[in-house]
């Protein structure tokens, strides 16, 4: 008798019967299995991840330019002119996102930005600052894996991989998105570089970058890399996708003192070159500095919103070590908090490793290097110890370096 019922009972949905289910949920009218009521879950959270989303942006509840630079000041020190070029191109991205075609003749087009400025003078962190307040899809890409793989083709779509999974597979909202594309002067043509075909390789990535960056559609391997040979393509369109490149260009410098010097030949030109700051060219670059680095003039033409980022001078590293929101200082003294010790540091401990950081050439990076080093021996005993405060002197800090052979930092 039981079997009989058991039979007759089946899911609505598949018709299975009782028997060939894990177990039927009871309805007004009919059953449904457990597999169909797992599907029907996966379809409702599909469904609610393409309900509007970024899509429903609004112009008047978004961060204005001058509010997007005021929260990167919190956590990126300096660099007030990429800050700036950065929270306008962010703010126009979303009205390009939101303007109505069809109005007017006139259509907001997009603007890449490429941001110039040596290793660890904080491009990535303001790209990774940047994310946190966006209202669309984000992601940091590499470009160097372009050059290392040596040939075009699927690897520069895979740049779009990362943004597909960010934005959950949902390719109109990956359409949406921002791509920060790093060590974007890997790719420039090596123009002093023998080898031929690195120069071809470098070109022929530039000229596959082009294709993402002036908006095409393109296939992206949801997988990325090739390590998924069968995987199936999406198609992406890149039109309405913000990119921002970031590079160290290392030596640029020294084209832009050229084209400097060229300048200096001529009439009325001597006022201007007396003028320019020798210690920071970088503030003076211009597209045909990068052209001269090795990018094509296509890639520049689009990217036309060109900023630098300042070396950090002593000033700039003595202010990264206590003032962003979360400076290295700050987070050494919350760990101490959390053993009830209150971590102080005498000032002169700053200026300490500040000059150890200008004086073995460690930059931004070598800052937490130094005050890891420092730090290790009272982390490894503070815990055990029954203290409720402790000052860390400037002897303790000098003492402390010279027993870990600092040279050794160097090489972090
Ligand atoms: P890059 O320019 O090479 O991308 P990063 O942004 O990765 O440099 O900087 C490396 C680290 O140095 C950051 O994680 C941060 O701790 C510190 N740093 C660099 N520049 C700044 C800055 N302007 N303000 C605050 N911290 C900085």
């Amino acid at each position: 008798m039981g079997e009989k019922s058991n039979n007759r009972r089946r899911c609505s949905f598949c018709g299975r019967p009782e028997s060939e289910v894990g177990f039927l949920i009871t309805g007004m009218n009919g059953y449904i299995c457990d597999s169909c009521s797992q599907q029907a879950y996966e379809i409702v959270q599909e469904a609610m991840k393409k309900s509007p989303d970024s899509s429903s942006l609004d112009l008047k509840d978004l961060p204005k330019p001058v509010e997007i630079k005021a929260f990167l000041d919190q956590y990126v020190i300096g660099q007030d002119d990429a800050k700036r070029y950065l929270s306008v191109a962010v703010y126009n991205h979303y009205k390009r996102l939101l303007q109505k075609t069809g109005d007017d003749d006139v259509e907001i087009e997009k603007s890449n930005i490429i941001m110039v400025g040596s290793t660890g003078t904080g491009k990535t962190l303001l790209a990774r600052t940047i994310a946190k307040l966006l209202h669309v899809p984000f992601t940091i890409v590499d470009a160097t894996v372009l050059t290392e793989a040596g040939y075009v083709g699927e690897d520069i779509e895979s740049l779009l991989t990362r943004l597909l999974q960010v934005a959950d597979y949902n390719v109109a909202e990956a359409e949406r998105g921002i791509v920060f594309i790093d060590e974007i002067d890997k790719i420039a043509r090596k123009g002093d570089n023998p080898s031929i075909t690195r120069d071809v390789s470098g070109e022929g990535v530039q000229q596959g970058l082009l294709k993402l960056l002036e908006g095409s559609v393109v296939n992206v391997p949801p997988q990325g890399g090739r390590k998924h040979p069968d995987q199936k393509m999406i198609a992406v369109n890149t039109k309405n996708i913000l990119f921002i490149c970031g590079g160290a260009f290392d030596g640029i410098e020294r084209k832009i003192a050229q084209r400097h010097n060229t300048h200096v030949v001529g009439y009325g030109a001597t006022k201007e070159t007396l003028k320019i700051d020798r210690s920071n060219m970088m503030q003076y670059i211009a597209p045909q500095d990068l052209k001269s680095f090795g990018l094509i003039p296509e890639i520049i033409g689009r990217l036309p919103i060109l900023t630098y980022l300042n070396p950090l001078d002593r000033h700039a590293l003595r202010n990264i070590l206590t003032e962003p929101k979360n400076s290295i200082v700050k987070q050494y003294i919350k760990l101490f908090a959390m053993d009830g010790v209150k971590l102080t540091f005498q000032p002169e401990v700053y200026e300490f490793i500040v000059d150890k950081a200008i004086e073995y050439k460690l930059g931004a990076r070598g800052l937490r290097s130094i005050v890891e080093t420092i730090m290790m021996d009272v982390m490894f005993d503070i815990p055990s110890m029954k203290v409720k405060t402790y000052e860390l002197t400037k002897e303790y800090a000098e003492q402390q370096l010279a027993k870990a052979n600092i040279s050794r930092l160097q090489h972090a």
